[in-house]
């Protein structure tokens, strides 16, 4: 692996998903929210110690799978015992949570058995600040956030994890993992023994702050006035909800607000996640995602992705069915590959964009995952357009020039905007694939345990 003697590659590219690693490894670093970027990052480079643990410099896959799962084979969709669908049969923690709420269900599991002494979990601390914390006992399960698409600083839960004997199940998005066991294998291995289980989330991306910045000035609300943020909740997709100190309430819906859709358009992710390969947490013993099948698209309240690695985490699920507080159906890989699209489980767009990036001499990190295999690498047009694209759009992001990125989406974006949402539409209700037989589809009567 390469040897690189601090951060500075990470800093120049905005390549930092504040995983926390580098703080606990260097001394000399702290993270900080940057002012233009609006993402957090150290503010300084740090030494060799930083970058050796950064999952902007590096991830070995090969070797902290090998390590994590001895023996068992790495496929494309990394090591995987068994695929389910499945949702808590708690209505209101099903509607409370982001897709099936099954996230809560094994944590409540978990935190009653006498080997577990607690869960490091995100929890909100004050307007759009949330940070990992140690929580003990299943009842405060549900005071947990929902998803938080926002950046935020990690740092915490190594810290946790350093400051507590114990064994802890953690709640992670998958990059998150990658610096927490970069951090482990390179430089505190006794800390592998407090980690009981690893519940991963399938991640697409995440979001700079610039994301709620712009869709406050949309609404009219301020964004340094926010008390509260909720991204989901209230059925599968759900709405963003935002609350400030004078007891207002903005909301857009995620699926057809256009200023939601200009905040969150993909030029507004953490740069990182352009170049993520490891959507599908390869590092996590079990991953919970949502199930965005078009056979799912008719649940009220939302269905779970869940990915087994272990057969101790299939065991968690079929103990949750058996105590009458989950559902769960066996699927398989397909079903991954289908939820989240080609592009995100094989990372072909990301393996094309770093290859571009390291023609252009920028810095990228090293890795590749195991789905390297089944990749099938974006076109250099496209991969090109989007890098044009991009820049041209962080640039007024940083200037906060939302609104002219509002007026762009409605003209000269205004094509593939409009394709992006025929595509949904096609796919996802009229189930055109399915019709011309490109697809199976899972056959209704495995559907009927959901709501
Ligand atoms: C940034 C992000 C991007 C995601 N992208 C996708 C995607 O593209 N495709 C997909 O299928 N699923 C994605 N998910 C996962 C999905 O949104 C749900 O979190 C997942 O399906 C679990 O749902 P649930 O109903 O069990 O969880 P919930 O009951 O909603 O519980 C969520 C749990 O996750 C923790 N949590 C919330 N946000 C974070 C965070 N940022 N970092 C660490 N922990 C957090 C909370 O503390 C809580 O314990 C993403 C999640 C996040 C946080
Ligand atoms: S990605 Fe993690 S280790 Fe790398 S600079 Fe950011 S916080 Fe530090
Ligand atoms: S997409 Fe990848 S890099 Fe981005 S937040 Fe998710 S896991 Fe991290």
């Amino acid at each position: 692996m390469a040897d690189v003697p601090d951060l500075q590659g990470v800093l120049d590219n905005d390549l930092c998903i504040a995983c926390g690693a580098c703080v606990l490894a260097d001394p000399s670093v702290q993270l900080h929210l940057h002012p233009d970027k609006q993402i957090f990052e150290p503010t300084g480079p740090g030494g060799r110690d930083a970058a050796e643990v950064c999952p902007a410099v590096q991830v070995d896959f090969a070797h902290l799978q090998d390590l994590l799962f001895p023996g068992q084979e790495q496929t494309p969709y990394g090591v995987v015992h068994s695929v389910m669908l499945a949702q808590s049969t708690d209505l209101d923690r099903n509607l409370r949570a982001s897709s099936g709420g099954m996230i809560k269900e094994l944590l409540v599991e978990l935190l009653d058995r006498p080997d577990v002494d607690g869960a490091i979990v995100l929890q909100h601390v004050a307007g759009l600040h949330f940070e990992p914390g140690l929580i003990r006992g299943s009842e405060e399960v549900d005071r947990l956030p929902g998803s938080i698409y926002h950046n935020l600083p990690k740092h915490r839960v190594l810290e946790l994890l350093e400051e507590h004997d114990g064994r802890f199940v953690l709640v992670a998005i998958p990059c998150e993992l990658e610096g927490i066991y970069n951090y482990i294998t390179k430089k505190a291995p006794h800390l592998r023994e407090r980690i009981h289980t690893t519940i991963g989330l399938l991640c697409g991306w995440q979001y700079s702050w610039h994301s709620i910045r712009a869709i406050c000035q949309f609404k009219g609300a301020d964004p340094d006035r926010i008390v509260d943020v909720s991204y989901r909740g209230g059925g599968p997709v759900g709405k963003l909800r935002i609350w400030t100190e004078d007891g207002k309430e903005y909301a857009a819906s995620r699926r057809i607000d256009v200023g939601y859709q200009v905040a969150f358009d993909r030029t507004f992710n953490t740069p990182r996640c352009h170049l993520c390969i490891n959507h599908s947490n390869f590092l996590a013993d079990i991953v919970v995602g949502d199930a965005w099948l078009p056979s799912t698209v008719g649940t009220k309240t939302g269905i779970s992705l869940v990915i087994n690695r272990r057969p101790a985490s299939e065991e968690l699920v079929r103990t949750l069915a058996e105590r009458g507080r989950a559902v769960f159906t066996e699927v398989t890989v397909e079903e991954i590959k289908e939820s989240q699209k080609p592009r995100v489980a094989f990372g072909n767009f990301a393996y094309a964009y770093a290859d571009h990036l390291r023609e252009l001499g920028r810095h990228v990190p090293d890795m590749d995952g195991p789905n390297k295999v089944a990749t099938s690498p974006s076109s250099r047009t496209e991969v090109e357009f989007f890098h044009r694209e991009l820049e041209r759009k962080l640039e007024l992001q940083r200037q906060g020039r939302y609104r002219r990125l509002y007026v762009r989406k409605l003209t000269r974006e205004l094509r593939r905007f409009a394709a992006r949402y025929w595509e949904w539409f096609a796919v996802r209700i009229l189930r055109i694939k399915s019709i011309k037989g490109e697809r199976e589809e899972l056959p209704r009567e495995m559907l009927q345990i959901f709501r």
